[in-house]
């Protein structure tokens, strides 16, 4: 039985995922670090959780895959009994970004169903799970969910519209999940983060490079991994107890319509 609470992030190997993990580490949260593919990253990672004193452990599993979901809910309850937060982090990029008028349907199935599928319905399980939870404990603090989206749940980028719509999506599934959840108390909350520097952005480092120096958005930065992590603990501390559904941005300004 677990005294701590429990934190399950998705895609915690590396990038905003292996960010949000440490600022939960330093909570005191214990960490279910999830992967794909990336052992050396998420056993990194894990070091790391382990250096702020926190306890953790390693899943692998793809979040599009219902079994991998199955999997991945059933390992973290078997070693820690509960989870009280839920971080849907995991995302890709297509791997070309294509013209709308040219782009296929095989990347536009991938990140549908990574982006979107996958956070969808391990959130149907995981909120099952936190139901029964809130049900046979009471006196524990109430459960949460996080998702991570992106500025481009509304920016439209004519080059990658499967990436936007995947994460539009993101935004009426955080609204559907918080009303359905709101009469268990469990809050569920959208985190929209802009331009981080993590291996998504990699490629395209010396546009963004220039569009910061043109001011793109206000605070004229890279954003980094910690800085979603810390958006994140923030929620995960229950700072925003009659909040749901609500929308954090975490993009330098980036959302502000400017005259
Ligand atoms: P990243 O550096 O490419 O890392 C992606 C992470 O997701 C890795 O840990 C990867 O695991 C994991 N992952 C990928 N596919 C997965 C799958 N099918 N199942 C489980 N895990 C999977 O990306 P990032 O920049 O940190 O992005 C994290 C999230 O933030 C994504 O949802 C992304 O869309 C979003 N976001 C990023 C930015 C940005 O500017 N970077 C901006 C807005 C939103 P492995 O390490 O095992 O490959």
């Amino acid at each position: 039985m677990s005294e701590r609470p429990v934190a399950l992030v998705t895609g915690a190997g590396r990038g905003i995922g292996r960010g949000i993990a440490l600022e939960l580490a330093r909570l005191g949260f214990a960490i279910v670090v999830n992967y794909a593919g990336n052992v050396e990253a998420a056993e990194e990672c894990l070091a790391l959780v382990r250096e702020r004193g926190a306890d953790g452990i390693l899943v692998q599993a793809d979040v599009s895959v219902g079994e991998d979901r199955e999997r991945l809910v059933h390992t973290t309850l078997g070693m820690y009994q509960y989870i009280d937060l839920l971080v849907n982090n995991a995302g890709v990029a297509p791997k070309v970004r294509a013209d709308i008028l040219d782009a296929d349907e095989a990347s536009f199935d991938r990140l549908i169903d990574i982006n979107l599928k996958g956070p969808y319905f391990l959130t149907q399980l995981v909120a099952r799970e936190m139901i029964g939870q809130v049900e046979s404990e009471p006196t524990r603090e109430r459960p949460r969910i996080v998702t991570v989206s992106s500025v481009s749940a509304y920016a439209a980028s004519p080059n990658r519209g499967d990436y936007c719509i995947s994460k539009a999506g993101l935004g009426m599934m955080t609204a559907l999940w918080a009303a359905r959840l709101a009469e268990y108390g469990i809050g569920v909350y959208e985190v929209r983060p802009g331009v981080i520097a993590t291996d998504m952005t990699g490629g395209v480092r010396e546009k963004y490079d220039r569009l910061i120096a043109e001011g793109a958005w206000p605070l004229r930065r890279w954003g980094q991994p910690s800085d979603v992590g810390r958006a994140v603990a923030a929620i995960a501390r229950g700072d925003f107890p009659f909040s749901t559904g609500e929308v954090f941005n975490v993009d330098g300004g980036f959302h502000l319509r400017t005259l």
